[in-house]
């Protein structure tokens, strides 16, 4: 009943009321007031139209289909659903900072020019690579966040390079210095780094943090296959990725891996086994999907444009996700779906949709198609 009025029902659908002006706005309707009660069909089973008959607060009859991603609710455990439970529902907001490190492919003390797939300007934000002090990269993206995102709380995000390729004593200040700008408001502390750079005294240092703040330790795992690692100047071996994981077995720390989908020379079962290892690894609580992409700058670029080869479409790309998420574990956070590059920089692949367009097109293919993470990630063990 709605309104006192009956409403007609269709087999596979639940009704009910919410105030949820995003469903409301999916479905093309339009309210003289915003705040007017809509009536909502959700969708549990099917993409066919549903109808809703009866008074229902509109001005005008409607007719509105919500599904449960409507609702916040995906195929797989998405970030932010994980940041609102963890801080009480606030708006947590990762704040980049680059603090001007190198990388030990780079720098000549394993190899020069860098990860064949990476150009740094074109992850970093324009605004901590225009400002050199970090105090000031933070103060000025948490204003940013707050006044565009109406952002609460933040963590600080070392992204840019390896940041832990410098002396523990160096590094305990750069990251003492930017957690002292709005102490009160810093809820995290996020380091991304090679396996390679890290030592018991770093980890330490980042354990330490711990006490007071969720540290992310986000590693490049980027491929399992040796193979892909010496083709992309990796300069690192899987196998020190999986020891540094051995020896993090019970670290407080939350550690995150970042995968690459999509070299040329790796079939759908290579990267789906990705998967696998990262199941491996309970110590493991976040992931970071990416599709590759070609960037000016990179050595990929110049290989690419000598002899292009297939990137993914976003189709494509979709379609792979489909297979690649039920087999992964169900406890995992998944950062990331894909990558997102400086477009100014971006040769390929180009899906001409800003980020939030390809994150809706990708939760509407996954719900499509209805995945469930972890699904078929036992029946892989038993195989
Ligand atoms: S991917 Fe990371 S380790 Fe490789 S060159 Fe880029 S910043 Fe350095």
């Amino acid at each position: 009943m709605l309104n006192g009025k009956e409403i007609t029902g269709f087999p596979g659908f639940c009704l009910g009321l919410t105030h949820q002006k995003i469903s409301a706005k999916r479905a093309g309707a339009k309210f003289a007031e915003k705040s007017a009660e809509v009536a909502v069909i959700v969708l549990l089973d099917g993409p066919e139209t549903a109808k809703l008959s009866g008074e229902s607060g509109f001005q005008a009859p409607r007719f509105i289909m919500v599904t449960p991603l409507d609702h916040g609710k995906k195929g797989y455990n998405g970030y932010g659903a994980w940041l609102r439970a963890k801080f009480g529902g606030m708006k947590v907001f990762k704040v980049i900072v680059d603090a001007g490190f190198t990388c030990p492919n780079r720098d000549g003390s394993k190899g020069h020019g860098g990860c064949a797939y990476c150009n740094v300007d074109s992850y970093t934000p324009v605004l901590p690579r225009s400002l050199p002090d970090i105090r000031e990269q933070f103060a000025q993206g948490i204003a940013r966040a707050r006044k565009h995102y109406g952002a609460e709380k933040f963590i600080v995000y070392f992204q840019p390079n390896t940041n832990t390729y410098a002396p523990v004593e160096t590094l305990r200040e750069l990251y003492d210095e930017a957690l002292a700008i709005c102490p009160e408001d810093v809820v995290g502390l996020a380091v991304g780094t090679r396996p390679d750079c890290l030592d018991a005294e770093k980890i330490a240092l980042l354990e330490s943090y711990s006490e007071r703040l969720a540290v992310d330790l986000e590693l490049g795992m980027e491929s399992i296959h040796d193979n892909t690692l010496r083709e992309i100047n990796r300069a690192c071996t899987h196998g020190e990725l999986t020891s540094l994981l051995d020896s993090l077995a019970h670290t407080p720390l939350n550690l995150c891996v970042h995968t690459i989908f999509g070299f040329p020379w790796e079939t759908r079962e290579m990267m789906l086994a990705q998967a696998d290892e990262i199941n491996r690894f309970p110590q493991i609580h976040f992931v970071k999907l990416h599709h590759l992409h070609i960037v000016e700058g990179s050595i990929l670029a110049a290989r690419y444009r000598k002899q292009p080869f297939p990137l993914f479409s976003l189709e494509e790309y979709a379609d792979f996700l489909c297979d690649f998420l039920p087999l992964l574990r169900p406890d995992l956070i998944i950062q990331r779906l894909f990558g997102v590059a400086d477009q100014a920089l971006l040769i390929g692949p180009k899906w001409n949709l800003p980020k939030s367009a390809v994150q809706t097109f990708l939760d509407r293919e996954i719900e499509r198609c209805g995945v469930i993470q972890g699904s078929r990630a036992s029946e892989r063990v038993k195989n």
